[in-house]
């Protein structure tokens, strides 16, 4: 599973070693497996649980975001891959990047559970709420399968608003018109999701969009890392540098090949 690459990773401040640290380049969280003792304090720790433990090797691991993809200007293999391309992968300050239109523009892609504090840097458009059947089994458009409740649990207060936006987009689109956001959620410029990073980049990210049912059902996933705390103010998405995230010069993540 994507790792959050969180603002303020809770992984991190759990290791007892200081096995694990933030890239200064992109804010990648990685895991320096020389330094790891097995202590599994991390896996505790991380509130979405994106850390796995390596019986054979005894090192906790967990996705490193590609990054010897990124630096090499590919995108992540799950973005560059995926067939649905429901990924999407940007720098959230950047204006013409979907991440940023889907974060920051229309406000529809959220991060998971905010309420953990941890400021995860992936983002999801939540699901639309598929209507509920009567008990004559003829849909119901009033009732929905999906409790309003649960996706404000999961997403917060903003999944209303984030749900009528996806809503009123596609109305808008079914009554033949044009919705920026409805042409990013099913990856119409399919290329752009998928194309490849800017050396140098400093934020990543992804989204999927699927068809349930006849009805467009969005269901997003976006990825925003960043590592210049010089921005954090202005960005939600910037990593506020935490205590101890100092990368150390020479240290480096496991080997990719241990990675698979
Ligand atoms: S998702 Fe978990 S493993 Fe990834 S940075 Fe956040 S706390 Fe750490
Ligand atoms: S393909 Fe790369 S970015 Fe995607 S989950 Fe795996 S390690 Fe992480």
């Amino acid at each position: 599973m994507i790792c959050m690459n969180c603002s303020k990773p809770a992984c991190l401040e759990a290791c007892p070693r200081d096995s694990i640290y933030r890239r200064e380049e992109d804010g990648v969280i990685l895991i320096d497996e020389e330094r790891c003792h097995g202590y599994r304090f991390c896996m505790e720790a991380c509130p979405y649980k994106r850390i796995y433990f390596n019986e054979q090797r005894v090192v906790a691991q967990k996705c490193i975001s590609c990054f010897p993809r990124l630096e090499n200007g590919v995108a992540p293999a799950c973005v560059r891959q995926c067939p649905g391309r429901v990924r999407h992968l940007g720098h959230i300050d950047d204006p013409d990047s979907s991440i940023h239109k889907l974060v920051r523009k229309w406000k529809v892609a959220l991060p998971l559970r905010p309420d953990f504090e941890v400021e995860p840097n992936v983002f999801y458009v939540p699901p639309m709420l598929p209507t509920a059947f009567d008990e004559n089994g003829e849909f119901d458009e009033e009732a929905s399968r999906m409790p309003i409740e649960e996706l404000r649990d999961l997403f917060g207060p903003g999944v209303d608003q984030a749900l009528a936006t996806i809503a009123s987009e596609r109305d808008k689109v079914a009554a033949g018109g044009h919705s920026e956001l409805m042409d990013m959620l099913i990856a119409h410029d399919w290329k752009r999701p998928a194309r490849t990073v800017p050396r140098g980049s400093r934020h990543v990210g992804s989204a999927p969009a699927a068809l349930a049912g006849g009805r467009l059902t969005p269901m997003a996933a976006l990825l925003g890392t960043a590592s210049d705390h010089r921005r954090a103010a202005a960005s939600r998405c910037a990593v506020r540098a935490p205590r101890g995230a100092v990368r150390v010069p020479g240290r480096r993540a496991g080997r990719i090949g241990s990675q698979r």
